[in-house]
């Protein structure tokens, strides 16, 4: 009896703890088929008419296709961490373990299974597969944040040229008072602003502006980066402090997935760059995509654009590079290059999701 009392509260305890530590974690991924989504379900964006809007752009298409790009791409890398058996007639499955262990720095070699009739070969992983487990996470986190419907961030697009303000003179308000002094008295002195609760004025030496927006901290060792605007340097970007996503004119002028599909021709078989060196791989952009690339910085800090000696890790070559040093690596702190990049994890879901994508060409693998 006692023993069974004890057993039921155990039970409540169980249940209780589950409970108060439950919260959302990432095996509650929304079920959401991709082609439900709405940006106005994630994002808080600018009316229309305003500087900076999304109304006349593809924002729906464009979360869909990150989140089908996203939901690819984990299910490849959830079929390689748990041993995927690759199908030898048309050599899918180990195109895909080729792209996965390549992008992610590991190696596996392909066995036969013994007595299995349809001759398919096994992936067994020799190097890495801690690797693509974390990449998985990573992919996991990405779907949470695309699939969830509260809204956790804001988006703004095009080149909008947002206006670096120092005083409040600057925005029209009195006094004309620094800006910073005064928003670090007391925020709400700043009508109509968008206050990021990150924000922190001491070493500010400027905010962003647009329309009674935004108000976007930004940090000192940023300032000359960002200070002609966001869109001057590149194509999109994610201001993780105050959750703003910006996608540039340039985003809205490439393709959807759709429309890439459709007109993308046979990779198999192809040099794997053109007649003027471009890899052909990163030419089949999308804004899904660049919206994918930028949910990457979104989700953690620590996935960066990551700087190698020949430039910044983004596109195939050099993400590819980052995977061989990965393997190089003999010390642990230097390891993990390619799970820290967002432009990695964004060409292995773009090419699990493309058709006849060939990726054998320069794969780090021991091919049995
Ligand atoms: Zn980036």
């Amino acid at each position: 009896m006692r023993g069974l009392m004890l057993r039921s509260l155990l039970v409540v305890a169980l249940a209780l703890s589950l409970l108060i530590s439950g919260g959302l974690s990432y095996n509650d991924i929304p079920d959401r088929d991709p082609r439900s989504l709405k940006a106005s379900q994630l994002f808080d964006m600018i009316p229309a008419g305003k500087r900076g809007s999304c109304a006349n752009r593809p924002v729906d298409n464009t979360l869909q296709d990150a989140a089908q790009i996203a939901d690819k791409g984990l299910s490849v890398l959830e079929q390689l961490v748990h041993d995927a058996m690759t199908n030898n007639k048309n050599n899918q499955g180990v195109r895909w373990a080729n792209m996965g262990y390549t992008m992610f720095g590991g190696k596996y070699k392909l066995e036969n299974i013994p007595g299995d009739k349809k001759r398919r070969k096994k992936v067994r992983v020799t190097d890495g597969y801690s690797r693509v487990t974390k990449a998985m996470y990573n992919f996991q986190a990405v779907q949470f944040k695309l699939k969830n419907d509260r809204v956790q961030g804001k988006l703004m697009c095009g080149d909008e040229d947002l206006k670096l303000v120092h005083k409040l003179g600057d925005l029209g308000l009195e006094p004309k008072d620094k800006l910073i002094s005064v928003a670090k008295k007391d925020p709400s002195n700043i009508k109509g602003y968008f206050l990021s609760r990150y924000w922190s004025p001491k070493d500010s030496k400027g905010a962003y502006i647009l329309d009674k927006a935004f108000l976007v901290y930004i940090e000192d060792d940023q300032y000359e980066k960002w200070k002609y605007g966001y869109c001057h340097r590149g194509r999109a970007v994610m201001n993780r402090p105050s959750n703003l996503m910006v996608l540039c004119d340039r985003v809205w002028r490439s393709p959807t997935l759709r429309d890439t599909i459709r007109s993308q021709s046979s990779l198999i078989g192809k040099p794997i760059k053109d007649d003027d060196g471009k890899y052909l791989l990163d030419q089949q952009q999308t804004a899904g995509l660049d919206m994918l690339h930028e949910t990457f910085h979104w989700i953690s800090w620590d996935i960066t654009d990551i700087k190698t000696s020949r430039g910044t890790a983004y596109g195939f070559s050099r993400c590819f590079q980052l995977a061989k040093e990965d393997l190089q690596q003999e010390n642990p702190c230097d390891l993990d290059q390619s799970l820290r990049n967002a432009d990695s994890h964004t060409l292995f879901g773009n090419g699990v999701t493309l058709n006849e994508v060939d990726w054998y060409p320069d794969g780090p693998k021991e091919q049995g």
